[in-house]
């Protein structure tokens, strides 16, 4: 009989979007001419640029065309693309050459396989609140995970502390779920940490493009020993609209080196192994997101979503509500008022205005008492939505 790995056991079932939506479906039942608002979308909703959907078009043309069809590509991402993401990079004055860019069909999938690299013997470092497949892509693995505390007194951005062990340690900024950003000391603390001890870190930076204050680091790379202590996701998901299109990239520093092994030449040959690259239609998009037409056109609906991130935090601080995000961010994480818990909050915004958001004890243990909201959906909806909170809490 084939024997099981086990750990899948431990990874709870994700009930979380599935309790909302049952929850979201019976009031609709009951409250038919009500409009409901749906802040808890963790999806982009404005379309592709024109830029990318004319790369999309010419790009599937060669591949009806015998003289420009093209096959298998290169595993670890076409040069014009790495080159265009590299030049991304030095834009904001990081230097990356193309082979450290290995080019995915999005970050999710690299931040769940990065896995493979490490040996189970290794403590993961997790942050709590977290975003899930960090926890349970280790958990599937039966890996030893350390949570370490997001709070307010330390804004949902832990650090390193006196007696703190891991090998691993995953972070993201800005963050999902709670919006917060790290700045340059406390991102500067994570890397002397991993430089001390030999630690690897997991950046996540797929929300990168809404990042705004100059002083607030974009990549992890922006910190000095940075390229010697870690790895960094990235996605075009958010920055250009491509949850549906798929195409991420995972930067590799040559210099990432343990055990004398380099992480870099591991994982090309752990792609070269498990998987075929992004398709050249999908990689000839993602290029063009990188011109400056491109460039011009997605920031366009990065500072639509800015502005309703900007009109929910104005409106949170005009009602004296706590929260983290929502500046540099897309993700506005809020404590519930009246000492309420996550989903009390949830059913009292649904009973009593329809605005549904995401309760925040999905998302971990520490994430109880406070509440997700987003800016993904329309302005107008989004200006609406804050009326209602308003109306409801004042
Ligand atoms: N990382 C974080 C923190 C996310 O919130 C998401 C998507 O919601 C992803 C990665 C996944 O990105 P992709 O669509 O590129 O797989």
């Amino acid at each position: 009989m084939a024997a099981l790995n086990k750990n899948y056991i431990n990874v709870s079932e994700s009930y979380l979007f599935s309790d909302i939506a049952k929850r979201v479906n019976e009031f609709v039942k009951n409250n038919p001419d009500k409009k409901l608002i749906k802040m808890g979308i963790g999806d982009v909703t404005r379309p592709l640029v024109k830029e990318v959907v004319d790369a999309l078009k010419t790009a599937s043309e060669e591949m009806g065309d015998s003289a420009t069809f093209r096959g298998y590509g290169p595993e670890q991402g076409y040069a014009f693309l790495r080159d265009k993401i590299a030049a991304y990079y030095a834009g904001y004055g990081v230097e990356i050459s193309s082979d450290e860019i290995f080019v995915s069909d999005g970050a999710k999938s690299d931040v769940g396989n990065i896995t493979d690299l490490f040996s189970n013997d290794n403590i993961i470092i997790i942050p709590d609140p977290v975003y899930p497949v960090y926890l349970d892509s280790n958990l599937m693995l039966g890996r030893n995970i350390k949570l370490i505390e997001g709070n307010e007194r330390n804004e949902f951005m832990p650090v390193p502390y006196e007696g703190l062990k891991g090998d691993i340690i995953y972070l993201c900024s800005p963050n999902n779920p709670t919006g917060a950003v790290y700045d340059r000391a406390r991102l500067e603390a994570w890397v002397k940490f991993a430089l001390d001890s030999g630690a690897v870190i997991l950046f996540d930076a797929a929300y990168e493009c809404f990042i705004k204050d100059k002083s607030l680091p974009r990549s992890i790379y922006e910190i000095a020993g940075a390229k010697e202590c870690a790895i960094e996701f990235c996605s075009l998901s958010k920055t250009a609209g491509f949850t549906g299109t798929r195409c991420g990239y995972t930067v590799i520093p040559k210099s990432l080196v343990r055990d004398g092994m380099s992480l870099n030449r591991m994982w090309l040959r752990r792609q070269t192994t498990k998987f075929n690259g992004v398709s050249y239609v999908v990689q000839k998009g993602a290029e063009a997101v990188f011109t400056i037409e491109g460039q011009k056109a997605v920031k366009e609906n990065i500072e639509y979503y800015s502005g309703n991130a900007k009109l929910i935090a104005d409106t949170l601080t005009e009602l004296g509500i706590w929260f983290t995000g929502g500046i540099n961010s897309p993700y506005i994480w809020l404590k519930c008022p009246d000492g309420m818990k996550s989903w009390e909050f949830f059913d009292k915004l649904l009973n009593e205005i329809a605005v549904v958001g995401t309760p925040g004890s999905g998302f971990g243990k520490c994430g109880e008492g406070y509440f997700r909201l987003t800016a993904f959906n329309t302005k107008e909806n989004t200006a609406e939505a804050m009326r209602r909170l308003v109306g409801l809490l004042k």
